[in-house]
């Protein structure tokens, strides 16, 4: 079974290069339509079901914006 993970975005922190965008697999990320208070468009979770908790967005993201957490799940 596949992993499955959350990820917890600080939008305020984002300064909106997406990076993280680019280094997630299962396309999770998109850029938000609404400003944070720096004047940048955050990244934001499209599709949060989808993540795998691969880590590569925290991994790429030069502000620490994201944390990624990995869910425990059954084999069935
Ligand atoms: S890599 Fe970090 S700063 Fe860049 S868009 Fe993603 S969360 Fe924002
Ligand atoms: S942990 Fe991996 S799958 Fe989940 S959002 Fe980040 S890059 Fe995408």
């Amino acid at each position: 079974m596949a992993k499955k993970g959350t990820i917890t975005i600080n939008r305020e922190l984002c300064k909106g290069c997406y990076l993280c965008i680019r280094a997630c697999p299962v396309k999770v990320l998109e850029p938000d339509t609404e400003l944070n208070t720096s004047g940048s468009y955050p990244v934001k979770a499209k599709n949060p079901n989808n993540c795998i908790a691969c880590g590569n967005c925290y991994e790429v993201c030069p502000d620490v914006c994201i944390e990624v957490c990995a869910l425990e799940t059954a084999e069935t």
